[in-house]
């Protein structure tokens, strides 16, 4: 392994050196092996060949002294061959078996052959021993056997040896010495090679080739190599091309990223530029929203006073009207009656559109869903409208179908402000023929007792008609169709814009249809839930309607003299007992448990307001021990029609709530809920906080 390792660290010359010595090393020794070997053979044989010369010699003279019968000759031709100074001995035993001779140089001792020996020639005892068998003209004479030391053999074969050794030392120098010579063609193109690419890494020139100098395969790696430079050269210029192309676009995006950089700055300073300037226009902004929040609050506020202060005269008239109609008058006293009654209300439906209008456009108005009993609320409408209608001549009719429910759940104020402009409109609108309404209801939801209803009022009229193209108009607020119109029938524009607006509030939406000089329709749909018919669920049915029961005790509480005779004069004519009160201080003065029934309390009172009066009415009760204790029923009283009053009143301890002027049907209905109350205890004893 180390050999391996320390042969691949030398340089190719050594390596094919080392290669092809080892080879000739090793081919040579088996040359020399194979003649050594072969030189062995023929040294014994030139040995036998020697011994079998000297062993004809003396058999030959063995054979004519037998013949002759001369024993001398025969110990003279054994004898003298031993002064040749390579035969160590002879002897010879003759045919019949029993005679031997034998003879010895120096200390050896001759050996005496058999008979029938084999003709051989053995080494044996650092000699090689012949034995010959003297046989002539097919007389066999016996058998001569004679040795001779080692030396000719040894001779032979060291020459031999030695002349094999020359040849091959001779070889290896020759074979080295070409192979050196040999080498220099295949390491010439070799070493070329390696030095042009030595040269090309060097200079990173891939200009550069190799040069081809023979056609083997040397020739044809110089060939690849070069074809290897050549595309290696094609794609250095090609990089370089690439790498100009993009070293040109690299500058573009630098000019580009600089010319964005501008931009950037220049938005920056824009933007800059654009926050103050909106700073500065919502600075303007806020100052003009402020301006207007402040000027719309002035605005609510001079209304909500001006209602205070129109509505409790209003209240005054209105009431004192009815009370003067129910008295006895003569007939001219009546129609008096009668006209400030219904100038009254004229005043008061235009004071209630136009505060209605404010409500909606500054989105004051809160919906207020509740059941609602429809046919309470279209005789309602017939009686307020009874007046006019005889006064016309017209015929007034109300067609409910039988699929409607008797109790809905609506906003039912705002569906009677529907109706009754609606209504109010048509007979306004009609002097001769009729005004119909129209009720149906389509069930849309689930089978239920309280299922949803699409509610459709149709109110037909055979009145003056619109115009095709006022029909659109007619809906915006402050408008009319012509100004004759208003003459004639007064009105400031606004029961429609209402109306629509309304409608659209519960979800709904109102329309016409009107054919001039033969009448109108206009018709609303809106979404209610309702009773189904047979579920027994007219809901109103719960709220007492008769008259008669327990007297009540009332404390009213109401800064307004007016107001103070107005709820005196009800509440007496209907067997109550009422106390006034003028403040709140008064108020809470006057208020002990258990001693009223009824607390009815203006809002805006000197000194302690009607919210914080009730409320510490309340806490008072909190403390009453008894558990049988029935709280005071509260109702609140206001000339606001801004803000929503209802949820102060009912989150400082307030029963009811109740709008000025006093509708004398509503303030008296919940005089009777208060009644219903005080006589059936046990229903209403939920403790003094129920509603704080
Ligand atoms: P006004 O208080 O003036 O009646 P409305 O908004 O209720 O205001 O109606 C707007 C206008 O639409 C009316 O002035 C009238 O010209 C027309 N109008 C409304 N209802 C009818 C109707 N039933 N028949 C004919 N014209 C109508």
């Amino acid at each position: 392994m180390a050999f391996n390792i320390h042969l691949q660290s030398r340089p190719l010359r050594d390596k094919l050196s080392i290669t092809i010595a080892l080879t000739g090393f090793v081919v040579l020794v088996l040359a020399a092996a194979g003649m050594a070997t072969y030189q062995c053979f023929a040294s014994l044989k030139h040995m036998e060949d020697l011994l079998r010369s000297n062993a004809t010699l003396i058999a030959g003279e063995l054979v004519s002294a037998t013949d002759q019968q001369e024993e001398d000759e025969i110990h003279t031709a054994l004898r003298s061959p031993l002064d040749n100074e390579n035969l160590l001995w002879t002897s010879f035993r003759s045919s019949d078996g029993e005679t031997t001779y034998a003879y010895a140089s120096g200390r050896h001792e001759p050996e005496i052959p058999g008979l029938e020996l084999e003709e051989k020639m053995s080494l044996r005892d650092g000699m090689a021993i012949l034995h010959f068998r003297v046989i002539k003209n097919g007389r066999y004479y016996g058998t001569l056997s004679l040795a001779s030391n080692l030396n000719p053999l040894w001779h032979s074969m060291l020459t031999g040896l030695g002349a094999t050794m020359l040849v091959v030392s001779v070889c290896m120098i020759v074979a080295l010495r070409l192979s050196c010579r040999l080498l220099e063609f295949i390491l010439v193109p070799v070493r070329q090679l390696a030095e042009t690419a030595g040269r090309i890494t060097r200079s990173n020139n891939f200009s550069l080739r190799a040069i081809k100098q023979t056609d083997d395969e040397l020739g044809r790696l110089t060939e690849s190599f070069n074809h290897m430079l050549e595309h290696i050269e094609k794609r250095e210029s090609d990089l370089k091309v690439t790498q100009s192309e993009l070293e040109t676009k690299v500058e573009q995006l630098n000019k580009e990223q600089d010319q964005l950089r501008q931009a950037q700055d220049r938005e920056r300073r824009l933007q800059q530029r654009l926050v103050i300037a909106q700073r500065l226009e919502s600075q303007n902004l806020r100052h003009a929203k402020e301006q207007a929040e402040s000027s719309s609050s002035a605005k609510s506020e001079f209304l909500a006073s001006m209602s205070h202060e129109i509505r409790t005269p209003m209240n005054g008239i209105m009431g004192f009207a009815s009370l003067l109609r129910e008295t006895k008058l003569d007939e001219e006293q009546a129609e008096l009656a009668d006209i400030i009654h219904s100038s009254a209300n004229n005043l008061l439906t235009l004071l209630n559109d136009l505060l209605d209008f404010s409500k909606i456009e500054s989105g004051k108005i809160d919906l207020d869903y509740a059941p609602c009993d429809l046919d309470g609320l279209l005789v309602e409408v017939e009686s307020i409208f009874r007046h006019e209608i005889l006064r016309k001549s017209i015929k007034f009719s109300v067609h409910c179908s039988s699929r409607t429910p008797k109790t809905i759940v609506t906003d039912a104020g705002r569906l009677r402000q529907i109706l009754f402009n609606l209504a109010g409109n048509a007979i306004k609108f009609t002097d001769e023929g009729s005004v119909e309404v129209h009720i149906d209801a389509m069930a849309v939801g689930k089978e239920q007792p309280l299922a949803e209803y699409s509610l459709s009022i149709e109110v037909r009229d055979t009145g003056i008609g619109i115009a095709e193209s006022d029909l659109k108009r007619i809906f915006n607020s402050f408008t009319q169709v012509d100004a004759s119109t208003t003459k004639r029938y007064g009105g400031a524009g606004l029961g429609l814009a209402i109306t629509r607006r309304l409608t659209e509030m519960l979800g709904g939406e109102v329309g016409v249809k009107s054919d001039p000089g033969k009448g109108s329709t206009f018709f609303v749909n809106i979404p209610v839930r309702g009773a189904k018919i047979g579920a027994g669920g007219d809901l109103l049915e719960s709220i007492p309607t008769a008259p008669n029961g327990t007297p009540l005790r009332v404390l009213v509480a109401e800064d307004s003299h007016v107001s103070q005779k107005l709820c005196e004069a009800l509440l007496k004519k209907r067997g109550h007992f009422a106390q006034i009160v003028g403040t709140g201080e008064e108020l809470l003065r006057q208020f002990e448990p258990r001693k009223f029934d009824v607390v009815v309390a203006d809002v805006h009172m000197p000194n302690i307001d009607g919210f914080t009066a009730i409320a510490k009415i309340r806490k008072r009760e909190s403390e009453v021990e008894d558990p049988e204790y029935l709280p005071v029923y509260v109702i609140v009283v206001t000339a606001d029609a801004i803000g929503s009053n209802r949820e102060s009143a009912l989150r400082a301890g307030a029963d009811e709530y109740l709008n000025k002027p006093m509708v004398k049907e509503e303030f008296l209905a919940l005089i009777r809920k208060a009644q219903e109350r005080v006589d059936r205890p046990a229903e209403h004893n939920k403790g003094p906080t129920e509603n704080g």
